[in-house]
């Protein structure tokens, strides 16, 4: 069992606060949701987690295992077992998925571990085979070309080759097309078990019909201001967040 705990965080962007005093605990086996208006600070709050440069955290902490991460780097976080997915990967030409996906974990064992190609090999074949991803996909290369399913896909399978603690995804404000939904969403449903816990940022209701949350969570204005269970997302999706702006200034 592990647990993320996100405590009285505060992040900013140069001088600008965008998350005001957030606090979540996550434990493993856990699906949330965080929801919420567009630029409300959602992306922020998985970046800083995950350690980019660009956020400074003002206040509070960030303790995985009871244990603060907020001295570690980035690579520290990553090995430690924090996945940040949907960052739009560059594309690499030249280097196959396979192998992209080796460094990958490569990079999350410890100093003077060798991985043992056929033991990888067999393991990657056993995750494709648990995503019903066809083996012609791992020979190409990284986003050469991708749609944004197949974006997704890599994303996934580089999710599951790393087995991390606590995965953070953040839907980008574009949003998925139905065919990359669906992708995520079957992955997502495929990897979720007691030994994971997920952090799902998304803008849109749609994507919790096919991943469905065990919490629900508003944020608007760099905090969380309402959580609930499955049933709020159907809530926000009928009635919009106005009604949850509305609420707060009663408050
Ligand atoms: P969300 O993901 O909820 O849409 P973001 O975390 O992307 O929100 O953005 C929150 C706020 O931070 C917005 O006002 C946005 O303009 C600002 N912001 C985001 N990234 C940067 C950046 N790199 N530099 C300056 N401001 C930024
Ligand atoms: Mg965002």
């Amino acid at each position: 069992m592990s647990s993320l705990e996100i405590r009285d965080l505060h992040v900013a962007i140069g001088e600008k606060p965008i998350v005001k005093g957030l606090s979540l605990t996550i434990q493993s086996g856990e699906v949330h949701a965080i929801m919420g208006p567009n630029g409300t600070g959602k992306s922020t709050l998985s970046k800083a987690i995950a350690g980019h440069p660009d956020y400074t955290i003002t206040q509070g902490d960030v303790l995985l295992d009871g244990e603060s991460i907020l001295e570690q780097e980035p690579d520290e976080r990553a090995r430690a077992g924090i996945f940040l997915a949907f960052q739009y990967p560059s594309e690499v030409p030249g280097v196959s998925i396979a192998n992209f996906l080796r460094a990958a974990v490569q990079a999350r064992m410890s100093e003077g571990e060798e991985l043992d190609a056929t033991a990888y090999y067999k393991r990657l074949y056993q995750k494709m085979d648990l995503l019903k991803i066809d083996r012609k996909f791992t020979s190409r290369s990284v986003n050469d070309g991708f749609s944004g399913g197949e974006k997704k896909r890599c994303e996934i399978l580089q999710m599951a080759m790393l087995e991390p603690k606590f995965a953070l995804m953040d839907e980008t404000d574009s949003g998925l097309d139905i065919d990359a939904l669906r992708i995520v969403a079957e992955g997502v449903n495929t990897l979720r078990g007691p030994g994971l816990g997920v952090l799902m940022i998304t803008h849109y209701q749609r994507l919790l019909n096919y991943i469905v949350p065990d919490f629900v969570h508003v944020m608007y204005d760099g905090r969380i201001v309402k959580s609930g269970d499955k049933s709020l997302a159907l809530e926000l999706e009928a009635r919009g967040y106005d009604w949850v702006k509305q609420e707060l200034a009663l408050t």
